[in-house]
């Protein structure tokens, strides 16, 4: 059939140019990338025929073949896997998925950094282009009669067309004609022995399916009675396979190096950093799985975009069934990787019996527990490591606190908070052990950062007290807080809610209504000039140095929440809150003996000082702009 000359997606183009023009280093991971698509070819091919019989037209093992030639200098990478259709292989190898959104820059810029980390960005076919000048690709679909032929050079271009069927049948071939470099370059030869077997042990050793190929070797020749002879030798072909094929996560543990474990998370995360921690953990008895769970050492760059996907692997019996399965996994771990493998699940099991299948549910279970116990053990005997990962995966973990009922209350345990204690990170049961006897509760605030809530007027009092409070400051503090309401029969309070009263003792509440009687006047004042904005007007319990402060409604959304909600671009609920005066601070008897417009004017202001000291914009700046002049000016007189 006709050969067409088509163009590659734009950013195909820049990815290739990055390939050939500038990068330099690590050159030898692009046969962990084509080894790994083969894998995955194969992988592919395999849940296929399990799914539908008839497509096993093979009774050939399913394998990879290396075929190194010298003389031509090209290196061929051969799968009998699923193959590609004619649509497939342009969809595939011409275009990124990803294209004209705001991943691919960041794409572009982190494989400049870093050329292994290619794989994470599902373009680890082009790092093919790093090491040659011309790739060829012929493939055929299992199911297909005919197969598709692709060539490029890695510039702007490639070819493409319908062949007949290939002799090997399904599965894939990649020719590369190798690159020449100049000696300074130091370049691996891709055609020798040594330099593939070393590649393969280095990246691909676990990879399930044998990766062969054919080595001469001289063999000495015997003589009649079986003994070498001298200096004579045959050269004598053999298939050799190059990986130990070993599922890493079968293997005893005491027999796994560091260096193999480490190895394999580089393998499943496309990382090119080590793991912070592992988890290996075979269940037996009424369940029986093993799994190999990795914590990252660093944010992936798509994590929290709602498009990632996260979850292990699954495997069956070592059989490969899916990547990303999210049913092993809540979402508030979605930081981890890793592969799980039942021994109970059926092969030809499908996306939507997993969602109701009760040994997978079990799994999960089983999974979560398991790592809230290695998250516990962590925070109590490797404390610095801990803080680091709540550095980069805290505020994901948090989200199970209201969204997982039966882990809350581990999960509880596993909290670190900033407060006002120290500079540091406390869990709540440390909290708690630091209480004063006299201190009821345990306190918290929200906000934007510990910088803005550092300074905040709402807790004057309780620092003078020498009350301790936490300071939340992740977005999804707000929705963790308010599930929040009891740790070791304490409650957790607020201290921006109007029922927040510190004044245990009688005296201090008769303390209070005296002061409510003697600014009576004012009080009411300030709820009539303030109506429209304030739901009434209270002498405050929580202040010290400032003279206002906005409070909300114990079922009302907070402050800091409006602003969040705002900032999503979403309608807040607007329900108005309680001002409260400090009548301590000399701002209030001065108050009292001015003029009523005066007095109105001041109101005004105090109002715009209250929204400033919570961290929330004015409604109206250029008015409160234009007070604080009226005000400079009546100093001056
Ligand atoms: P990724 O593997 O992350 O998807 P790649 O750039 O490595 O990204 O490969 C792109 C796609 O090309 C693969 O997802 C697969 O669909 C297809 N592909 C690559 N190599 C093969 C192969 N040997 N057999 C079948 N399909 C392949
Ligand atoms: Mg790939």
């Amino acid at each position: 059939m006709q050969k067409e000359t088509k163009a590659f997606q734009a950013e195909v183009k820049q990815i290739l140019d990055l390939m050939v023009h500038s990068l330099y280093s690590q050159r030898e991971i692009f046969l962990r990338e084509l080894v790994s698509n083969a894998s995955d070819a194969l992988d592919r091919l395999r849940y296929e025929e399990i799914q539908d019989p008839s497509l096993n037209t093979s009774q050939e093992e399913k394998h990879i073949r290396l075929i190194p030639d010298a003389t031509a200098n090209t290196l061929t990478i051969q799968d009998n896997g699923i193959g590609m259709r004619h649509e497939e292989v342009e969809k595939n190898i011409g275009t990124i998925a990803y294209s004209g959104t705001k991943n691919f820059i960041e794409a572009a810029k982190k494989i400049k950094e870093s050329p292994a980390l290619i794989g994470q960005f599902g373009v680890g076919f082009y790092s093919a282009f790093m090491v040659a000048d011309r790739v060829e690709l012929e493939t055929q679909r299992a199911g297909e009669t005919h197969a598709t032929r692709w060539e490029s050079n890695g510039d702007g271009t490639y070819t493409i067309a319908t062949i007949p069927a290939r002799q090997a049948g399904v599965g894939t071939s990649i020719t590369l004609h190798l690159k020449k470099f100049a000696e300074e370059e130091e370049a691996q030869n891709f055609t020798d022995e040594w330099t593939l077997r070393s590649v393969v042990r280095k990246y691909s050793d676990f990879i399930e399916f044998p990766i062969k190929m054919k080595t001469t070797r001289d063999i000495p020749v015997k003589d009649a009675d079986g003994k070498d002879i001298e200096g004579k030798f045959e050269k004598q072909e053999q298939d050799d396979t190059l990986n130990s094929q070993k599922a890493l996560w079968l293997r005893p543990a005491s027999e796994i190096s560091d260096a193999e474990y480490q190895e394999f998370y580089k393998h499943i995360s496309h990382e090119w950093k080590e793991p912070l921690t592992r988890v290996h953990y075979k269940a037996e008895g009424s369940q029986e799985f093993s799994a190999l769970m990795y914590v990252p050492s660093t944010v992936p760059y798509d994590y929290n975009q709602r498009e990632t996907k996260y979850g292990f692997s699954l495997y069956v019996k070592r059989v490969f069934i899916m990547e990303c399965c999210q049913e092993l996994v809540p979402q508030y771990l979605r930081f981890m990787k890793g592969v799980v493998d039942s021994s109970d699940l059926p092969l030809n099991v499908s996306r939507e019996i997993l969602q109701k299948d009760r040994t997978l549910h079990s799994i999960r279970k089983a999974l979560i527990s398991k790592l809230l116990r290695h998250f516990k053990t962590e925070l109590e005997q490797e404390r610095g490591r801990y803080e680091s990962f709540w550095k980069l995966f805290g505020a994901t973990l948090k989200e199970g606190i209201p969204s997982d009922y039966a882990n809350k209350d581990a999960l509880v345990d596993l909290l670190l908070c900033r407060s006002t204690h120290s500079e540091g990170l406390t869990t709540l049961a440390e909290y708690v052990a630091r209480m004063p006897s006299e201190q009821k509760a345990i306190y918290f605030i929200t906000g934007e950062s510990v910088g803005q809530l550092a300074g905040s007027p709402y807790l004057e009092k309780l620092k003078k007290k020498g009350f301790e409070v936490l300071l939340f400051v992740d977005p999804v503090d707000e929705w963790v807080t308010s599930s929040l309401t009891e740790y070791q029969e304490k409650k957790l309070e607020s201290i921006t809610r109007e029922n927040f009263h510190l004044d245990g003792e009688e005296e201090e509440k008769a303390e209070r209504k005296e002061k409510e009687t003697a600014f009576k006047s004012i009080l009411s004042l300030l709820t009539e000039t303030l109506a429209e904005k304030v739901k009434e007007v209270k002498v405050s319990d929580r202040l010290v140095d400032s003279p206002v402060c906005l409070v909300s409604g114990e079922h009302d959304p907070s402050a800091h929440m409006q602003r969040l909600m705002e900032a999503m671009g979403q309608d807040a609920p607007k329900a108005k809150r309680t001002l409260e005066i400090n009548v301590d601070h000399p701002i209030f008897s001065k108050m009292q003996g001015f003029a009523p417009d005066r007095q109105k004017s001041w109101a005004h202001i105090l109002y715009s000082q209250a929204l400033l000291n919570e961290g929330s914009p004015l409604e109206d700046p250029m008015l409160f702009s234009k007070q604080i002049s009226e005000l400079m000016l009546e100093t001056q007189q």
